[in-house]
């Protein structure tokens, strides 16, 4: 999600396989060919009868330069011939072709680069014998197909533009294909088999002194190993992936390589260099033309990591997914726009306008849908716009719909336990362990050597902080992280065993645990936090009255109401019998009122199935302790309990504190 962000999957310069020398693009020359555009489109006519085919091949070699570093002039550069195409050579002609399928799939503008790659294709068919040429054009469309969604043509196209590689014996373009082919396997969830071809690139590409080659089977490599949970791994990989593109001169791969480390630190939560990455490459994209998708994945990361970060700040977020717009229309990518509108979503719900969280919710939602094949990336995805859907229902007083939704969402992670693809994944680790270790170690050995490189290009002082960032590495997949912790989220419950096997809710045990946790943190750093302690109304008598199955549905709907209901910080448990208590850490007294008041509302509220039971009622107790106070969980369990009591004595159905 992983754009995570907005990113970029893949890098899409993987297929040029040639290397022109000593062309850095200087201010200067930016400049000098931003005139020239003016003039290009100022004069067409009058250029386009300077044409000559005879420098046609001048000029491919020209806009092959340009396509690193200034798509615009690149496109026009290469458009004047296109009135001219029939009266060019075979050669020349997919030489044409693949240059603008190149240039359109650079821009982002998938279709026109899928239909340019078909017309070369088509011209291809009067060659009497294989070229090159039609493994580069089965790339661009592969890459296009997959950039639209499109995965089993992608396969198709990269599968028989490898062949055509391989009756060449072109090792380049071999291994190409293989980054390619790996990367369609790490998106159907086939890890062992992505795993075994990027390893075959990567030993290819190890035999030759491509740079570019190895910087993009390293990014690849980031890429799987990311899915596999494998964020230090991935890490190594990237900043390898970076080193590479920058020996290529390939600056756009090397910001992309830097994307991706930006996006390793904000899926393991580290937002304060995940934002400084962030800025590096706003910096310097400055000095080259970066394309729109790279930096629509730096904004919406940014708003990921102002949301996410201790400190949320919604608003902020809200505004940096707002520049991140600008990009998007350059984009036709599907996970990105998909991925823009759950990035929305979810900073919609924290900035509390709900209806227009559900509208994002809705775009996303029927964008997934229009897919033939989910992965198990777009399937949590799914899942967890449901679970957005459901507390947003919840905050608009829609308890029932929340509820029901809510249940199919805890339905639906259940089933994803027993999906084979969670279990492949760990499959897949284990083989990585052993069979593995040799690429890994090499990995490693080469870290100290690339920390150092990394560090003179993009050491960063955090100014705040004062941290200096490491260049480390990570996934380049939009959703990674909601994948990486829903996956984490579960194994951590099992492990522990700290769930009520009843409700589903946190333990006693547990909450105790948990509680003293945040608790220290609380009165460490200063802020509020207070306990609910919550009973059910005469339950006995609901016992009494329905039989103990009853009374056990009972404990199972209000916990989960009572999960639905909290923010994700706040911890609802079973205290044991009919007793809940809920933790919420930076909550003050007043606030939990409210909070309590709201739940309690809310369980009297629900419309119980069985014909004998109209309402069932809480007491609510509530104990805090203030920002600038100590205090210690036995004692706040202890008052709420008091405050619990003189509810109850009270008269029931209400909230003390
Ligand atoms: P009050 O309003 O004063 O809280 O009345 P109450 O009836 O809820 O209080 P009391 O503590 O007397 O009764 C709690 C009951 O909850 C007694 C016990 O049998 C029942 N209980 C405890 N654990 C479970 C459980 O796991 N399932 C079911 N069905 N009942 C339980
Ligand atoms: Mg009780
Ligand atoms: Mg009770």
């Amino acid at each position: 999600m992983t754009e995570r962000s907005g990113c970029k999957l893949r890098v899409i310069w993987l297929w040029f396989s040639v290397i022109f020398s000593n062309f850095t693009p200087s201010r200067l020359l930016t400049q000098l060919l931003t005139g020239l555009i003016v003039i290009v489109l100022n004069l067409p006519f009058a250029f386009a009868k300077q044409v000559n085919i005879e420098h046609f091949n001048t000029d491919a070699s020209r806009v092959e330069q340009l396509i690193d570093t200034n798509l615009t002039l690149a496109l026009k550069r290469l458009i004047v011939y296109q009135p001219l195409v029939s009266e060019l050579s075979i050669k020349q002609q997919l030489l044409y072709y693949k240059l603008l399928a190149e240039i359109y799939v650079e821009q982002g503008q998938y279709t026109q680069g899928k239909t340019t790659a078909n017309q070369g294709l088509n011209i291809a068919k009067q060659l009497a014998s294989p070229s090159i040429k039609i493994t580069e054009l089965l790339y661009i469309r592969g890459f296009a197909f997959e950039s639209l969604g499109h995965i089993p043509d992608a396969r198709e196209d990269y599968k028989k533009g490898l062949e055509v590689a391989e009756s060449l014996h072109n090792k380049v373009f071999i291994a190409y294909g293989l980054i390619n082919l790996g990367a369609i396997y790490y998106l159907s969830d086939d890890y062992e088999r992505s795993l075994v071809v990027l390893n075959d690139a990567f030993n290819i590409a190890e035999q030759t002194s491509d740079e570019e080659l190895k910087g993009s089977v390293n990014s690849e490599l980031g890429i799987l190993y990311s899915y596999l949970q494998q964020d230090k791994q991935s890490m190594a990989y990237y900043q390898q992936a970076y080193a590479h593109f920058k020996k290529a001169g390939k600056l756009h791969a090397a910001l992309n390589s830097l994307h991706n480390i930006a996006i390793n630190h904000n899926s393991n939560e580290r937002y304060a260099q995940a934002i400084a990455v962030f800025k590096t490459i706003i910096a310097e994209s400055k000095n080259t033309s970066s394309d729109s998708e790279i930096l629509y994945g730096v904004y919406s990361g940014m708003a990921w990591a102002h949301l996410e970060q201790e400190e949320s700040n919604p608003e902020a977020a809200y505004q940096y997914l707002m520049q991140a717009k600008q990009f998007i229309d350059f984009t036709e990518q599907h996970s990105v726009l998909v991925q823009f509108y759950i990035n929305q979503a979810f900073i919609l719900f924290e900035l509390k306008q709900y209806d227009k969280t559900l509208v994002s919710i809705d775009k996303a939602e029927a964008m997934l849908a229009e897919q033939s094949q989910l992965s198990s990336l777009q399937k949590h995805s799914i899942i967890s716009l449901h679970n957005l859907r459901a507390n947003t229902l919840f905050e608009q007083q829609q308890f029932e719909q929340a509820y029901q939704l809510k249940t199919q969402v805890l339905l639906d992670i259940a089933a994803m336990d027993d999906k084979e693809d969670t279990r492949s994944v760990e499959q897949v680790r284990l083989h990585l362990e052993s069979e593995q270790a040799d690429a890994r170690n090499k990995a490693l050995q080469d870290q100290n050597l690339l920390h150092e490189a990394a560090l003179t290009q993009a050491k960063i002082a955090n100014e705040e902080e004062n941290i200096y960032l490491l260049l480390s590495a990570l996934a380049a997949l939009a959703f990674a992280w909601l994948l990486v912790k829903l996956l984490q989220g579960k194994k951590k419950l099992k492990i522990a065993s700290s769930v009520d096997p009843l409700t589903g809710v946190v333990n006693r045990r547990s909450l105790i645990h948990q509680g003293n946790k945040s608790l220290a943190l609380a009165c460490q750093k200063e802020f509020a936090y207070s306990v609910l302690m919550i009973d059910i109304d005469h339950f006995k008598q609901i016992n009494d009255n329905l039989g103990h199955r009853q009374g056990d549905s009972v404990l199972v709907e209000i916990s989960k109401l009572g999960q639905i209901m909290m923010r994700k910080t706040d911890i609802f448990g079973r205290y044991g019998g009919e007793e809940f208590i809920v933790l919420l850490p930076k909550t003050s007294l007043a606030q939990a009122k409210i909070i309590a008041e709201r739940l309690r509302v809310a369980i009297a509220e629900i419309t119980w199935p069985m014909t004998s039971l109209e309402k069932v009622t809480v007491s609510i107790g509530v104990a805090s302790k203030q920002a600038h106070e100590k205090g210690d969980l036995l004692s706040l369990i202890n008052t709420a309990d008091e405050r619990l009591y003189q509810a109850k004595a009270q008269g029931r159905d209400r909230v003390c504190g």
